[in-house]
């Protein structure tokens, strides 16, 4: 059987107000107490009229660009009626009938070695204001209007998507793009993100689509792809049975790990779309359209193939550097450093071109600055690892005196005690003379000597001792010589 998926996302926008009044945008309200951030326009008192906020207005805009759509102008807004009481106007503002942006697409990387390529089509992405909340307390339910009138911007695909990885990737994607261009924070585990999945199953690629069912409301990737295999096998099953289903919605139980019928389509709500009265038609002047035209966004798609084309880049290098906004500008400031370095100085690049130096930093990020961050859940620049240590670094790395392993500690200690490189190299004694043979072979000998009961482990273990004894003979020779090598004098000593 094969799959159609189409997803309509929402996204909390950062903006400093809300979308129609002065009120502060809190992009995180769990620490906020209730009606707290609230005035007479989002509370809909008679006198007050909505305006809309141009910084909300310039984020749509921006992500127009960054998603490839054409653009509606003039375009409108429409009321949605609202049933519950979390909003008090009773209605939401959307765009159904001339939306903003419509007709976009999006490119991005569906393996994890980036090296297979999907895109998928844009319906519309168009603004939308929140609702508040409703809190449920014993027999009473509470309003919190804190939330109300907040900017979302919610993104209609086309039925392109095939599987649950291809969703998955694509709002990785989606997520890299608002983040990089400071459009929104998009953290599913805060609601900034969250994603309706539309789901049917068809037998062959010529047959019409199948009924749809749709499940709302899920904000975890995990919980997406449960949701997608579940409807997949519960379709599939139903298809081979010959039975019928309707078109659903479906919520998610997540601790039944299955969707459950939230409505069907029978008495599904009727939302009595119009032209919203408040509003004027959105008209954008040629000097906002060139403005628009003109600025440069980071698309993350294109640096990860910037990143393959011309640097050759290992995946671990990729997924190290693209991990966050400012770990890519801190890897492309270095980068460009190196550059100006390069002209000024003119030393020779390492490797004799600017490849060499990206490899070089991307290396490093990926061990041992990134392993520094996760352990303590630190930025890139909370860990003070400054772009001017990462030049003293590359200096020492660029004279060549030392090997890469070593090179590895002294950057992991420069990490974590602040000390200059040549520091660390004369503690660590790396600038003692090379080893030779002879001497490494002398040094693989004593360590053997030295653990007897290790290398009668090793009779039974093979080679999972061996570890133990290329460690050794690595610290005796300061970290002078290659793993590898080692490696290979031991096993030829103990054969
Ligand atoms: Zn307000």
């Amino acid at each position: 059987m094969l799959l159609t998926i189409w997803l309509e996302i929402h996204i909390k926008l950062k903006s400093e107000n809300k979308m129609f009044c002065q009120c502060k945008n809190e992009q995180n309200f769990e620490n906020l107490q209730a009606n707290t951030n609230i005035c007479p326009v989002c509370t809909w008192q008679p006198w007050a009229l909505p305006t809309l906020s141009e910084e909300v207005l310039r984020k749509a805009l921006i992500l127009w660009k960054a998603l490839n759509c054409e653009i509606n102008n003039p375009s409108q807004f429409d009321r949605k009626s609202y049933f519950y009481p979390d909003l008090p106007m009773w209605y939401q503002i959307t765009q159904l009938y001339k939306p903003t942006n419509v007709k976009g697409k999006v490119s991005f990387f569906v393996d994890n070695e980036y090296s297979q390529e999907r895109t998928i089509h844009i319906q519309d992405a168009h603004m939308e204001s929140d609702t508040g909340k409703m809190i449920h307390q014993w027999w009473e339910a509470l309003l919190d209007f804190n939330r109300a009138w907040t900017p979302l911007v919610e993104i209609v695909t086309l039925p392109d998507f095939t599987s649950a990885d291809e969703v998955v990737e694509f709002l990785k994607e989606l997520q890299r793009i608002v983040r990089y261009n400071n459009i929104a924070d998009a953290d599913m585990e805060k609601w900034q993100m969250r994603c309706d999945v539309n789901i049917s199953i068809r037998e062959k690629e010529s047959d019409p689509y199948g009924t749809r069912v749709e499940v709302k409301n899920m904000n975890s990737f995990a919980a997406i792809k449960r949701a997608i295999q579940y409807e997949y096998d519960r379709q599939s099953d139903l298809y081979n049975k010959w039975e019928k289903f309707d078109q659903q919605t479906r919520g998610r139980d997540d601790t039944k790990w299955e969707s459950y019928l939230m409505r069907s389509k029978e008495d599904a709500l009727d939302y009595r779309y119009f032209p919203e009265p408040d509003l004027p038609p959105l008209l954008l002047d040629d000097s906002t359209l060139q403005h628009l035209s003109a600025s440069i966004l980071e698309i993350p798609y294109r640096i990860i193939k910037k990143f393959k084309q011309e640097f050759w880049f290992h995946k671990e290098y990729i997924n190290a550097i693209i991990s966050d906004k400012e770990t890519l500008d801190y890897f492309l400031d270095i980068l460009s450093h190196c550059e100006k370095w390069n002209e000024k100085t003119n030393a020779p690049l390492i490797k004799g071109d600017l490849g060499g130096f990206a490899k070089l930093i991307a290396k490093r990020i990926s061990w041992p600055i990134s392993a520094r961050m996760k352990e303590n859940f630190k930025s890139i620049n909370e860990l003070n690892f400054t772009k001017d240590k990462f030049q003293q670094f590359l200096k020492i790395a660029q004279e060549w005196k030392i090997l890469d392993n070593q090179l590895k500690i002294v950057m992991d200690e420069m990490i974590k005690t602040w000390k200059n490189p040549e520091e660390i190299i004369k503690e660590k004694g790396f600038d003692k003379p090379a080893i030779d043979n002879n001497e490494l072979e002398n040094i693989v000998k004593l360590v053997l000597q030295e653990n007897p009961a290790i290398v009668e482990q090793y009779k039974w273990w093979k080679t999972t001792t061996l570890w133990f004894f290329v460690w050794q003979v690595m610290k005796k020779t300061w970290w002078k010589v290659d793993p590898k090598t080692v490696w290979d004098k031991i096993i030829k000593e103990l054969s």
